[in-house]
């Protein structure tokens, strides 16, 4: 009697593994998949329209090169002065470095969005920091409306996150070679040898995400009393980020992290 319920009992689990097995197993996976395609797919469709990743190498410039974009300059250089500069004096006092970013849009070169570095998080570089600001806004242009401006050359991190983010274009200010006389961190240029074996910060700079312009080999395109104001905006500039390092560096967080 006990054997025959044990068998009962055993042949009742074995139909209940199978039932389990073959049809709950699959119910459950198909209402997981169905669940996770309600919740993220929308979330996907809005990226990939508003951050096109460009594969096929379509990057058109925004400049020519070989031309002085007088205009161009003296708003890309007003932004870092009257909209990344102040954030950032502000910053320093409390521990924030000194790394800066703005975008404007493409057609009427207005402000969309500043930001600085932010100790709250390792990530927040002034480039990311910027991005998360820009995502916490409801209205706002499509990533490649846009002109995306750094007061330094950014790192591997946000060189990536720029491109993730669908940005076509950089302009940056300060090179890694202008900084480093007076902002050391062996960081940027020592991560791209290290994790991408890339040698001496010579990552690509035109390429099928974006293309990444440096203002000041831009201003040298300019001749005369152009060419010498824009120099000279960026002399005031330079003395500014020298100032805001040492205020960084005086901070509590400033004698441990480079
Ligand atoms: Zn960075």
């Amino acid at each position: 009697m006990i054997r025959a319920y044990r068998c009962a009992g055993v042949h009742f689990f074995s139909i209940r593994k199978t039932v389990r097995q073959n049809l709950l197993l699959p119910f459950f996976f198909s209402l997981v998949l169905t669940i996770v395609g309600f919740v993220f797919l929308p979330a996907n469709a809005e990226c990939s329209s508003e951050g096109k990743s460009k594969s096929d190498g379509s990057v058109t410039p925004l400049v020519d090169e070989k031309a002085c974009n007088a205009e161009l300059i003296d708003r890309l250089l007003t932004v870092i002065e009257k909209d990344i500069v102040p954030l950032t004096q502000e910053g320093v006092k409390t521990g924030n470095r000194i790394f800066g970013a703005a975008i404007i849009r493409k057609d009427d070169h207005s402000l969309v969005m500043a930001g600085t570095h932010h100790k709250d998080s390792p990530l927040y570089h002034g480039e990311v920091y910027t991005i998360k600001k820009l995502y916490e806004t409801m209205k706002r242009p499509a990533p490649d409306e846009c002109i995306f401006i750094t007061t330094h050359e950014s790192c591997a991190m946000c060189l990536a996150a720029i491109a993730w983010s669908g940005f076509d274009n950089i302009f940056y200010l300060f090179s890694y070679e202008d900084f480093s006389g007076f902002y050391k961190t062996p960081y940027n240029t020592e991560m791209l040898e290290e994790i991408f074996r890339v040698k001496n910060g010579n990552y690509r700079k035109k390429n099928s995400f974006w293309t990444s312009y440096n203002i000041i080999d831009l201003i040298n395109k300019c001749s005369g009393p152009t060419k010498e104001g824009f120099l000279k905006r960026v002399e005031k500039l330079k003395t500014q980020y020298v100032e805001m390092t040492e205020v960084y560096k005086k901070s509590e967080n400033g004698s441990t992290h480079p």
